[in-house]
């Protein structure tokens, strides 16, 4: 078969038995039909929903933060008034103390009642979009990797995985975590564009110790400039001309939320290395 370019021909083979008057096999013939142009079609559009659930997460995140501020707003506004109105009695002992008493419950009220708001929205978050099941992080890694397979082949990314022997159970939400694996493996990609194209390697470690599961995403671009190091997980950090500096933020939040930690580290070699860590669900029941 003509191959259409190197890196990404498929075929699917077929052996068809061929049989003689006795009903005995005397040879196969071979089916091979070329499905490249299918596959690509496959990845391509892989690739689109994956594009379009994120962009789908991230404009529901943004309504959801629109939502809370305009909620809260005006509790805080009534708290801060109602604490003027204590503090200028007091400060010049004027006014009825029951009346300063019954500023102070309004202010715990309205407290309680704005944190209420607050539970509500990490409620619907928790529930609806990031619910928790036990399942085994390797096999997330490899979705992910296999999810970003069109754009590191694109960009000639050459993406090796030592995994655990082990199973790494934790209990999480399983998007969440998928979000932080393609967060860190873009970044590593993005951050090679200027390195040789035969040089382009992300090398991501899964291990476990003492009940804590550890991953590390190491790379082979420039490494972490020095005067962005102690900025990488601030919110709209970036360096990049179209970046959006969320990204980092986001891996960061996501993993404490699960009782992890995750930072830059030291690496071997010269690029970057991002480790993160999750606590491993011992016996755990998995769920899928
Ligand atoms: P964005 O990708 O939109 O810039 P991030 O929060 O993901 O946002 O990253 C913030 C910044 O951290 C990047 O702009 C870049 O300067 C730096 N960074 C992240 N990952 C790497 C990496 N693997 N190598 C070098 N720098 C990185």
């Amino acid at each position: 078969l003509p191959l259409p370019d190197r890196q990404e021909t498929c075929a699917h083979v077929r052996y068809v038995p061929h049989f003689n008057m006795d009903s005995q096999v005397r040879g196969f013939f071979v089916l091979i039909t070329d499905i490249t142009k299918r596959k690509r079609a496959e990845s391509l559009l892989q690739k689109r929903e994956y594009e379009l659930a994120h962009a789908v997460r991230l404009n529901r995140m943004g309504e959801m933060v629109a939502e809370i501020t305009h909620e809260i707003s005006q509790p805080l506004f009534a708290i801060s008034n109602f604490a003027k109105a204590c503090t200028t009695c007091l400060e010049n002992g004027t006014g009825d103390t029951m009346e300063t008493i019954g500023w102070i419950r309004r202010i715990d009220d309205i407290a309680t009642m704005a944190s209420a708001i607050l539970n509500r929205a990490k409620n619907y978050l928790t529930d609806k979009e990031f619910a928790r099941s036990t399942f085994d992080l390797n096999d997330v890694l490899n979705e992910s990797v296999e999810l970003l397979g069109s754009d590191t082949r694109r960009r000639h990314v050459n993406v090796q995985l030592v995994c655990s022997k082990s199973r790494l159970d934790v209990s999480a939400g399983r998007v969440q975590i998928q979000q932080v694996f393609v967060n860190l493996i873009r970044n590593a990609c993005e951050a090679m564009e200027d390195v040789s194209e035969v040089d382009r390697h992300v090398t991501i470690h899964t291990s476990c110790k003492d009940d804590v599961v550890e991953v590390i995403v190491e790379d082979n671009g420039p490494g972490i400039a020095p005067d962005s190091a102690n900025k990488l997980f601030s919110t709209f950090f970036t360096t990049k001309k179209n970046g959006m500096g969320m990204g980092l933020a986001v891996c960061r939040s996501i993993i404490e939320d699960h009782g992890g930690t995750i930072d830059s580290v030291p690496t071997t070699g010269h690029g970057a290395a991002f480790r993160f860590t999750l606590p491993l669900v011992l016996d755990g029941v998995r769920d899928e």
